[in-house]
């Protein structure tokens, strides 16, 4: 998940980094405002700059202004709920700074520029810096770095420290800062941050409570335009469902493992999500039931059907424990439970191609 900018520098400042000093503002509220100050739009996006969502502005009228004309702007398809106004910071350098997970290498790189802003992307005749951190501190890359945007060796390290550790601490996948700002007293602040988190990761961070949630990590979407929805428990089976449809000539939409303990919620948000693609026209269940119990699936997915009344036709395949209480559960409802996976999927494809 994203975080928005002043989420990823409430972060940073909380690990000892410098940021601007900076105030929230809501969209009813007026807090007390040093002026002159810089307006900023927290969206989740980049390339705020240049939408004109960051503002700076000197005056009291100038600030309600331009408080309710960034609230009305929608950048990317974005509008932002708070901005954030903060200290005007006088810049000497501008440069870009980033953390990121690189999987092909499976490590942590740091990436920097020495000219760094809102026209970071234009910079492609000038060099790049791009190295692995070595796990641990990260002290000699920053040393490197340092050098590498013309400083003494030890100018960056106590920064690009505590940026590593907050960037390991936080599971993110992405921290970059840009601009990181040299102040004309020669001391570096974090002009803007884009952080992003491992939603993987959220089970061990019962501290996060940003604007942005977690995503589902056990749905992913395979084929926005495919015709059948699969709802398996256990990874395994969600991902034979999902060749076993593809190989009967039609298009899985997604793999979702609902899991061991699946629940009438988990059942019925598994729904909603499939209501979201639009040409799905079956869904095929395939539930091996061990520690979980047909029955409770069964009751389950009557449950959820009676929530989502739009449904396309549900192929199931049951089996494992409780499956005869399931059955009867399931033939009172007219909903059909079928012995195989494959005799689902000749059912779904009947239904679609008749
Ligand atoms: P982005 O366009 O979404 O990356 O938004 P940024 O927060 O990076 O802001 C864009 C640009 O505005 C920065 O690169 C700076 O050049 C400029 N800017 C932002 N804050 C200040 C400030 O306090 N003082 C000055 N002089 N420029 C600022
Ligand atoms: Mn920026």
């Amino acid at each position: 998940m994203k975080l928005l900018e002043y989420e990823a520098k409430q972060l940073l400042k909380e690990n000892g980094i410098a940021v601007p000093y900076g105030v929230l503002i809501k969209s009813k509220s007026m807090p007390l405002i040093k002026l002159p100050t810089v307006l900023k739009s927290q969206v989740p996006v980049g390339g705020r700059g240049k939408a004109g969502g960051v503002v700076a502005v000197t005056t009291k009228a100038e600030l309600r202004r331009q408080k309710e004309a960034l609230l009305q702007l929608s950048i990317k398809g974005f509008r932002p709920q708070v901005l954030l106004a903060e200290e005007k910071v006088i810049i000497k350098r501008e440069h870009y700074l980033a953390l990121f997970i690189d999987r092909a290498t499976s490590s942590i790189r740091l990436m920097a520029h020495s000219q760094g802003g809102i026209n970071v992307e234009d910079n492609t005749n000038s060099s790049l810096f791009n190295e692995t951190i070595d796990l641990g501190s990260g002290a000699s890359v920053a040393s490197k770095v340092a050098i590498f945007l013309g400083y003494d060796r030890d100018k960056l390290t106590s920064l690009i420290q505590k940026l590593f550790t907050v960037f390991v601490q936080n599971d993110a996948i992405l921290l970059e800062v840009n601009p990181l700002i040299l102040k004309d007293d020669d001391t570096f602040v974090c002009g803007d941050c884009k952080m992003e988190l491992d939603d993987a990761a959220a089970f061990r961070h019962p501290e996060w409570d940003f604007e942005d949630t977690p995503k589902d990590t056990n749905f992913v979407v395979l084929n926005a335009g495919g015709n059948i929805a699969t709802i398996a428990n256990g990874a395994g089976l969600a991902m034979a469902t999902v060749d076993a449809v593809a190989a009967n000539d039609m298009i899985p939409a997604n793999f979702l493992d609902i899991g061991g303990g699946a629940t009438t919620a988990s059942v019925l948000a598994a729904f909603k999500k499939i209501q979201e693609f639009p040409n799905i026209q079956a869904v095929v269940i395939n539930i091996f039931a061990g520690i979980t119990r047909c029955d409770q699936i069964a009751q389950a997915i009557i449950e959820a059907r009676q929530h989502i009344t739009a449904l396309p036709p549900v192929f199931l395949r049951l089996a494992g424990t409780n499956f005869e209480e399931a059955a009867a559960l399931l033939a009172a409802e007219d909903i059909p439970t079928l012995g195989t996976l494959e005799d689902c999927l000749k059912a779904a494809k009947r239904t679609i191609y008749a």
